[in-house]
């Protein structure tokens, strides 16, 4: 499939944020729902087992973040949040970034 995406024109005009993730591990109880349903595919289980025996979340790409919260609405344990870090500039790579995990998206999905 062609490849469209592009940086829009008025990208100078607008910020995104940058979210700062902090994670409650012995609250977990390794439901993974924050981890299926983040967009950005920030989190992934950690190797680590909490107090309760159950692998929390961990933070693997902490820049993709975008402080959208739904891993904190998400949680039935109130074991992560997230935090405005900073606003950001969005980028060529950016865009680049977001087309490819798009892409895979559209995929993963098909049975
Ligand atoms: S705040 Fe949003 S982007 Fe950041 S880790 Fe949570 S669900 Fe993912
Ligand atoms: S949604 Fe909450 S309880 Fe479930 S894996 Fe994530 S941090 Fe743990």
């Amino acid at each position: 499939m062609p490849d469209f995406w592009r940086l829009p024109l008025d990208a100078a005009d607008h910020t995104v944020p940058q979210g700062r993730i902090i994670i409650i591990a012995d609250r977990c109880k390794g439901c993974d729902f924050c981890i299926e349903f983040c967009p950005n595919e920030v989190l992934t289980p950690s190797e680590q087992f909490n107090r309760k025996g159950y692998h929390p979340p961990e933070v693997i790409k902490a820049e993709d973040c975008v402080n959208c919260g739904l891993c904190q609405v998400i949680c039935p344990e109130f074991a992560i949040y997230a935090e405005l870090d900073h606003e950001k500039h969005l980028t060529e790579a950016d865009i680049q970034k977001h087309s490819i995990r798009l892409s895979r998206k559209d995929t993963r999905h098909v049975r």
